[in-house]
């Protein structure tokens, strides 16, 4: 094969994190991406503007991201937290565009209609007859790529989002548990005032479309947080948006010439807030593991192990954070909504007490100079994909000499005072005492 040719659909954060990241590794890249059809406003961590920034996405970023106080009431009790960002996904999408065009990929604007793929190549046929043909395809096209076979998929969920202009204020963000589901609030400055409720899709008898707006403004009324954050206007049926958000996981998420990331590959709860979170870590490894397919096809297998074992434990971790907060509510706990959600996906804790005679070394799929390979590689309960590094320092040699009776002061013994501190903190966190 010449220059491969490689197409990405979507410029959500996982397709522009992947064209940014195939584009550091030399290839030339192709984005073709529909716009987002509704206004959406969303909360993330600083983790999150981190991980943009690292991605490449951050410049145009640091505009759509507004820091918001946020409160929390769950269980009968209040917090007030200060850490959610507010990302409007108009003005974000739009960044993230233009980040993607200053690192130098193309942008095609336009719906996809068709993709019709083969062991060899790709074509894609566009709404307005255009038609792009592809040696690899990246599908990135979020919640609306089409499914193919779930690995795991959770409770039925429908998210109804609300918006409606509201006075100018400062910016926040509130969380609070129903009955029968959960709202998220936010007020922009501008006086953008959004109120999404989450229900069970499955469960809730919900009112014909024209009669949800006003559903929806009789669930608000009964809301003491609602009146106190944005008062009587938000009374009133409001412009409203439904979208699923169930948790999703694809069956598979890589072939020999394609790969999912993102949404589409693993959507989660956005109860948990790490939707924009998990397309990023998705996408950040997809560059490495679509160079080792094209240039490395004695790896293929390698690299698809390494991509759906991430990506189904990245699934995992998010599923039982969200199950984890869902049990925190007691106060409803009887309400099929609740009851389902604590015990999905399953009972396994999301950490496992440290033990270190359960680690051993072993032989894993790790990214190295942008390509899969396998190297040796500290496994234990609570890090099943191995840890190869701490803070660029090899930690396999150092936990095969301890098991084989060596003794911590000798195999330290060459290493800088500071690297010694920090292998023994990590050592005293694996549970190590020595
Ligand atoms: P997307 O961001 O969905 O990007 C996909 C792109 O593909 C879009 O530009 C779309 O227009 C384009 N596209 C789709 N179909 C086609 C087509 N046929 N042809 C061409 N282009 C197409 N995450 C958070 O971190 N915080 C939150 O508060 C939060 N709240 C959420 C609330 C709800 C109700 C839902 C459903 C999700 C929420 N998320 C949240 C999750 C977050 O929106 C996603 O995880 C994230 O946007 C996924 O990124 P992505 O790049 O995979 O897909």
């Amino acid at each position: 094969m010449g220059e491969p040719r490689i197409l990405i659909l979507g410029a959500g954060p996982a397709g522009g994190a992947t064209a940014i990241g195939l584009r550091r590794l030399g290839y030339d890249v192709e984005v073709v991406s529909d716009w987002r059809r509704f206004d959406a406003v969303e909360g993330v961590s600083q983790r999150v503007l981190e991980g943009l920034r690292h991605a490449g996405l951050g410049s145009a970023l640091a505009q759509a991201a507004v820091p918001a106080r946020r409160r929390v009431y769950w269980n009968g009790t209040r917090q007030q937290l200060n850490q959610e960002f507010l990302l409007d996904r108009r003005l974000f999408d739009s960044a993230l565009r233009d980040d993607v065009r200053r690192a130098g990929v193309q942008v095609i604007e336009g719906r996809v209609r068709e993709v019709h793929s083969s062991a060899h190549a790709h074509r894609v046929v566009l709404d307005n007859g255009r038609v792009l043909s592809a040696d690899f395809l990246v599908e990135a096209r979020g919640r609306q790529a089409p499914l193919g076979s779930n690995r795991l998929r959770g409770p039925e969920c429908v998210s109804l989002l609300n918006l409606w202009q509201g006075e100018p204020g400062e910016p926040v963000s509130a969380v609070e548990s129903l009955d029968d589901g959960w709202a998220w609030m936010a007020r922009m400055a501008d006086g953008r005032c959004y109120w999404q409720v989450t229900l069970d899709s499955g469960s809730t008898r919900l009112p014909s479309r024209a009669q949800l707006p006003g559903y929806c403004a009789d669930r608000r009324r009964q809301s003491a947080l609602v009146a106190e954050l944005f008062g009587a206007a938000a009374w009133q049926p409001s412009e409203l948006h439904a979208r699923s958000s169930t948790a999703i996981l694809a069956g598979d998420c890589v072939g020999s010439n394609w790969v999912k990331v993102g949404d589409a590959a693993m959507a989660v709860d956005p109860l948990s807030g790490n939707g924009i979170f998990q397309s990023l870590s998705s996408a950040l490894q997809a560059p490495a593991v679509v160079n080792t397919l094209l240039r490395h096809p004695e790896r293929v297998d390698l690299a698809r192990r390494f991509h759906q074992t991430r990506i189904e434990q990245l699934f995992l971790r998010f599923a039982r954070i969200g199950r984890d907060f869902y049990a925190q509510e007691q106060r409803v706990a009887g309400h099929p909504f609740w009851a389902q959600r604590r015990s999905w996906p399953d009972e396994l804790p999301i950490h496992v007490q440290a033990d270190f005679s359960q680690l051993r070394v072993a032989c894993r799929p790790v990214i190295r100079e942008g390509v899969i390979d396998e190297a040796e590689v500290v496994v234990g309960p609570d890090q099943p994909l191995g840890i190869w590094h701490v803070q660029g320092v090899e930690v396999a040699p150092l936990v095969h000499g301890l098991q084989a009776g060596q003794r911590l002061e000798t195999l330290l013994a060459n290493r800088p005072a500071g690297e010694q501190a920090m292998l023994r903190a990590w050592l005293t966190a694996q549970g190590h005492r020595g």
